[in-house]
């Protein structure tokens, strides 16, 4: 009997237009060895489920309060009564204690409005290919595909080799999302089935790279020198937040390193930090460190564009 091949998932998202060219279908695998300070899937990134509580769903302890008597760890507490304009009265709705839970996820089995969820869920690859093959029209009538994203992908590499096969099998466009950290073995193996790799470069300079994502550069530069000359196609994504990776010093370095690569480079995107992924930590109950930074303005990455132009085009701001 053949074993199954399993895919921790936090995500699926069809009519995606940011992930490679035309319209995709991206699934995104949870767990990844990075921790960016400018993360904005926060739920992604730990390799087991988390709580997720977003608090509009709630109902209320008033009609529900189910989660209480479920948490054994008594992590689930009652929040203050407030004023509710779509009941048209006090409802209480709940706090949960971060430092007591345990992410064991029995709340979210009793939440029937899905206000407790779990942050992903282990899919069979039969049926995450099931969903992606729903979107074969999109793909075909506007030159999409698939794009397995993260997380890292790599970390899940036995099932990432699996989906990217499953989709070449079905003559689906594929590209890889990554971080570029993992051993050259581990990236190697998705050679044959990736057409484009879309590969982030955060800082250049290893000691700022290990003290904003927690990691080191410097298998990630050797990995990307490595995929050129293995043939892999890349378009790179250099994600600009202000005061970490923006400096003129940290724009020339990346300019460098892309020329240096030669002609398969074929774009560069320039991603302005944001802040949409902010509610996303209030759900996990987290802190994020640089919640009250500003996206850079258009001005501001138009200069940065023509700075790197006079390395390397095409580049384009996302
Ligand atoms: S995940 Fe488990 S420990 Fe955490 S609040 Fe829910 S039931 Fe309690
Ligand atoms: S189980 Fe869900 S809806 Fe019910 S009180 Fe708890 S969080 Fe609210």
């Amino acid at each position: 009997m053949s074993q199954e091949i399993i895919g921790r998932i936090y995500d699926i998202q069809g009519f995606s237009v940011h992930d490679g060219p035309g319209i995709r279908t991206s699934v995104f695998l949870s767990g990844c060895p990075l921790s960016c300070l400018w993360c904005h899937n926060p739920e992604s990134v730990p390799f087991h489920y988390v709580l997720s509580y977003t608090s509009v769903k709630c109902i209320g302890i008033e009609k529900c309060g189910l989660c209480l008597s479920t948490c054994k760890k008594n992590a689930i507490k009652a929040s203050q009564p407030n004023y509710s304009p779509l009941s048209e009265s006090d409802i209480t709705l709940i706090d949960v204690d971060r430092k007591k839970c345990t992410d064991c996820l029995d709340c979210t089995q009793v939440c029937k409005p899905r206000a407790l969820i779990a942050s992903g869920k282990d899919m069979k690859l039969e049926d995450v290919m099931a969903r992606i093959l729903k979107d074969r029209a999109y793909f075909n009538n506007s030159g999409g595909g698939l794009t397995i994203s993260g997380g890292e992908a790599l970390a899940q590499i036995d099932f990432t080799v699996a989906l990217l096969k499953a989709a070449k099998n079905e003559n689906i466009h594929t590209c890889l999302d990554t971080t570029g950290f993992a051993a050259w073995k581990t990236l190697e193996r998705t050679l044959p089935y990736v057409d484009l790799y879309l590969y982030d470069l955060k800082h250049m300079d290893p000691n700022q790279h290990q003290k904003y994502t927690g990691v080191s550069n410097e298998l990630i530069l050797e990995n990307a020198q490595k995929l050129v000359t293995a043939g892999g196609k890349i378009q790179f994504r250099f994600p600009i937040i202000p005061g970490v990776n923006d400096s003129a010093k940290n724009l020339h370095a990346t300019g460098k390193f892309i020329k240096a690569l030669g002609p398969s480079i074929q774009l560069l995107q320039l991603l302005p930090y944001h802040q949409l992924g902010l509610l996303k930590y209030d759900k996990l109950g987290k802190e994020n460190e640089l919640k009250h930074l500003k996206s850079p303005s258009d001005a501001v990455m138009q200069e940065y564009k023509q700075l790197l132009e006079s390395y390397f085009t095409p580049i384009q701001i996302h």
